[in-house]
């Protein structure tokens, strides 16, 4: 099945409210391409370098999702064109990108990212972090930042009650900060979950936003 044939399989089976992040990463431009002369635009890196060298030679309308983690020190090749942050992970990060954005006068969509997963090795905060960054003076005073939702990575696994047991906490966190800070933001309304093995169960539990790789593109090697 071609690139495009396996998008258009995956875009068929999606609720209308889901939107899906066709994750690049590691593949090359003209693999990209595939997709975009399918008719897809929302596309997902999860390493800066390779984004920004990837978007300077694709089509400018392509709406790029960060999500990986990212190093303040690569926040400003970002902010001119990324779409949406969805791996905001400390105040020190968002301070740095409504920084780099006021300085262009952009307003740059950002996500909360939770660490969901039993494993330790992914990034993320948890309720108490992300009400310290809400909470605090700094993020009040930051006019160029739209924070809409909240990403999470699930552990690895096939056993799907730890599946749901994890996307279904993401979407309780989300519930609670927009129930606490963002009840009158009808734009806080993203809850990032789901890739290539877990994605329909994602759904279920709520996800408004899937990051699929393999399943488009194959195996990364
Ligand atoms: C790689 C990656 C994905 C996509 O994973 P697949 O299993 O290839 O679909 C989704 N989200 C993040 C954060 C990733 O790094």
């Amino acid at each position: 099945m071609s690139i495009q044939d396996r998008i258009f399989k995956i875009k068929d089976t999606l609720p209308g409210h889901v939107r899906l992040v066709a994750v690049s990463k590691t593949k090359p431009v003209e693999i990209v391409m595939q997709a975009y002369e399918g008719g897809h635009r929302v596309f997902g890196e999860n390493k800066a370098q390779d984004l920004i060298a990837k978007q300077a030679l694709l089509p400018q309308d392509i709406q790029w999702h960060f999500i990986g983690h990212l190093q303040t020190n690569k926040v400003k090749y970002l902010v001119p064109f990324i779409s949406m942050i969805e791996s905001v992970d400390t105040l020190k990060l968002l301070r740095e990108i409504n920084k780099q954005a006021t300085k262009i006068d952009r307003t740059i969509d950002c996500l909360l990212q939770f660490h969901i997963a039993s494993e330790d090795t992914k990034f993320g905060l948890d309720m108490d972090e992300a009400v310290e960054i809400l909470e605090s003076e700094d993020y009040a005073g930051m006019a160029h930042i739209n924070i809409c939702g909240v990403m999470g990575m699930a552990t690895y696994t096939e056993d799907e009650q730890i599946l749901r047991e994890e996307f279904s906490r993401l979407r309780s966190y989300f519930e609670q900060l927009k129930e606490r800070y963002f009840s009158d933001a009808p734009g806080f309304r993203e809850i990032s979950m789901g890739m290539s093995g877990d994605y329909a169960i994602a759904i279920e539990e709520g996800s408004t936003n899937v990051r699929v790789g393999t399943a488009i593109f194959g195996e990364r090697r």
